[in-house]
């Protein structure tokens, strides 16, 4: 994350009052968010909720898109589900997608971003190929996530912060990790 970004700490939406501030961690699949979030749950203690993982889990999932090979979530069922500990605050979301979170729920969005050739080494060694890893990796050159970030959230909640290298995931602990620490002093 660059050191310039300001870290708007308010509440993003007035007069929520959590016990803990929710974080949207979102991104092409890749870009390394289970990394990050994994991390960040280890040294925070707060709750990294896997969406995809939960889906699973709470029969959330609708069909499976053969065109896109993913599974189709039960939106409204999911939300449902989550509606409590969201409330409660203290929650770190993970998912390749953001649009149909509901605002009020999140303190902050950070979108994390790499570079192409990057992210293609990194779906080709998951497995991914053909049209999946093609519109995966097009997803990313589009900005297609930081787009949907900037449209569905107050733009000035919402961060880019690329995940090349072993030394900017540390560096985006950090820095999320004070954005933590100064959501509690100023909330
Ligand atoms: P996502 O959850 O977004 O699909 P992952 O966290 O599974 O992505 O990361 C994909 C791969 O990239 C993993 O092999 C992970 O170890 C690696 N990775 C993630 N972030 C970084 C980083 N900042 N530097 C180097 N490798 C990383």
């Amino acid at each position: 994350m660059d050191d310039s970004i300001e870290m708007d700490c308010a509440p993003a939406v007035p007069n929520i009052k959590r016990e803990a501030p929710n974080i949207l961690i979102t991104g092409t699949p890749g870009v390394g968010k289970s990394t990050l979030c994994r991390m960040l749950a280890e040294t925070t203690g707060m709750q990294w909720l896997e969406i995809s993982k939960i889906a699973k889990e709470n029969n959330c999932l609708e069909e499976y898109d053969e065109v896109y090979q993913c599974p189709v979530l039960d939106e409204d069922k999911l939300m449902d589900g989550m509606e409590e500990a969201m409330c409660q605050g203290g929650n770190i979301v993970d998912y390749h997608s953001c649009e149909f979170f509901p605002e009020r729920w999140f303190d902050v969005v950070f979108v994390l971003t790499t570079d192409n050739t990057t992210l293609y080494d990194r779906l080709t060694s998951r497995g991914y190929t053909g049209k999946k890893l093609q519109d995966n990796v097009e997803c990313e050159i589009f900005q297609v996530i930081l787009d949907e970030a900037k449209n569905s959230y107050k733009e000035e909640i919402v961060h880019e912060i690329q995940s090349i290298t072993p030394e900017q995931l540390q560096e985006n602990i950090e820095k999320i990790c004070l954005w933590i620490q100064q959501w509690f002093e100023t909330n």
